[in-house]
């Protein structure tokens, strides 16, 4: 099963040094940093999936400057995320969308077909979807009355999926994705049924982001009636560990999510990932980089020095654990007194003792773990936190292409 990480500027600067914790950095960010797969020796997924609304100036959530998008238009997909192929490894494929649950909210979408087809070509992806519209919720019981505008917007997705096998086909090397929306597995399944008769075999099956695991399975159960045997499948946004192997019987043959990467910082607990276990990271934040603990200093409630030092003593006590210079109480000990500072209430300590005693960092054969150490289970500051991300990435990737769709 291929894995593709969708695109938002995610990077990581090679300069920082994680002893000292400085950086020598210059020149443009997009430029000088490195994106997952150039991080790692081996890359932590197929390809690199970009949204139409991510570089589109007419969407507020952007995240291409003017002379990015540009410097893309120009250059090509390939040569801009530097998915070409190098000495170390093989070319990567881009795959694209028009970011349809950014303007699902809006009546239409913003863009024209013929817009997407002129993005795709222009970029020269080497796969595309078909311009879709979400459907913004989910109705398995079909006593219950279905909205307008969810039919509206199935048959919208159908009728532009239409559109687009037909404008694609100006397209040289692309693999065109039709994509199908519902509202429950019949509607999705009569989709992928319309979409293999315009001549689709390969469906991108939107709008399960929202929806249980178990609701997915269901989906793709209904699919599997109708679909052909060369029939592939891609679903977009997921990553449920659980059950790929249930994904992969009914045809799952691709997927893309940004969860892996997201978890490494935003998760509660389950930070750094691993094969069979998912850990917490162990918290250790910058004085100065803790809006609660700045607060305190502030206001005189706590002690700067005193706060500097406890946050320096975490730092050693852990590294020197991971390097066998130290005791495990110790390091626990120094972080439970700095938590009780910058958290309050909060008491991951038992967590955080399971982290360092497993020790999952020196089992994993990523070269991000085998640089860091025990830095990758460190939750402090983009440079630790986004590596742990892509370490996450390589975990899914390893898992993923284990896989053989059915
Ligand atoms: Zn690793």
């Amino acid at each position: 099963m291929k894995f593709y990480f969708p695109d938002s500027h995610d990077l990581v600067d090679p300069s920082f040094d994680f002893e000292s914790e400085q950086r020598t950095y210059n020149g443009s960010r997009q430029r000088s940093q490195q994106y997952a797969h150039e991080a790692l020796d081996e890359p932590p997924y197929d390809g690199m999936l970009l949204s139409k609304a991510v570089v589109d100036g007419r969407n507020k959530n952007t995240r291409y400057s003017f002379g990015q998008v540009r410097s893309l238009m120009d250059n090509g997909i390939h040569k801009f995320l530097r998915l070409e192929a190098t000495q170390q490894r093989a070319r990567l494929s881009a795959m694209g969308d028009c970011g349809s649950f950014s303007f699902a909210s809006e009546d239409e979408p913003p863009f024209t077909v013929d817009e997407i087809v002129d993005f795709y070509g222009q970029c020269g992806f080497d796969l595309g979807i078909s311009l879709d519209h979400v459907i913004l919720g989910y109705q398995p019981d079909p006593k219950k009355e279905i909205p307008d505008d969810w039919k509206r917007r199935h048959q919208m997705t159908l009728d532009l999926a239409a559109e687009f096998r037909n404008k694609s086909r100006t397209l040289k090397h692309f693999t065109p994705l039709g994509a199908a929306q519902g509202w429950d597995p019949a509607s999705y399944r009569d989709a992928v049924q319309n979409l293999q008769k315009m001549g689709y075999d390969y469906i991108a099956v939107g709008g399960l982001v929202p929806l249980k695991t178990k609701e997915i399975i269901d989906v793709l159960a209904s699919i599997s009636m109708v679909r052909n045997k060369k029939t592939k499948i891609h679903l977009l946004g997921i990553s449920r560990l659980e059950r790929f192997e249930d994904f992969a019987k009914h045809g799952v043959a691709s997927l893309d999510s940004t969860a892996p990467l997201k978890q490494a910082f935003m998760d509660d607990k389950n930070n750094y990932h691993t094969h069979d276990e998912l850990f917490t990271a162990v918290r250790i934040p910058q004085v100065d980089g803790n809006p609660q603990l700045k607060r305190n200093i502030l206001a005189g409630r706590i002690d700067l020095s005193e706060a500097l030092g406890m946050e320096r003593a975490c730092m050693s006590s852990v590294i020197g654990f991971a390097r066998g210079n130290g005791s495990l109480d110790a390091a626990i000990s120094e972080l439970r007194a700095y938590e009780r500072l910058w958290s309050g209430k909060k008491d991951d300590s038992e967590r955080y003792r399971h982290t360092l005693a497993s020790r999952p960092w020196e089992k994993c054969p990523c070269s991000i773990c085998r640089q860091l150490g025990v830095h990758v289970v460190i939750f402090r500051g983009a440079d630790r936190n986004r590596r742990r991300g892509f370490h996450n990435l390589f975990v899914l990737h390893q898992n993923l292409s284990k896989l053989r769709p059915n």
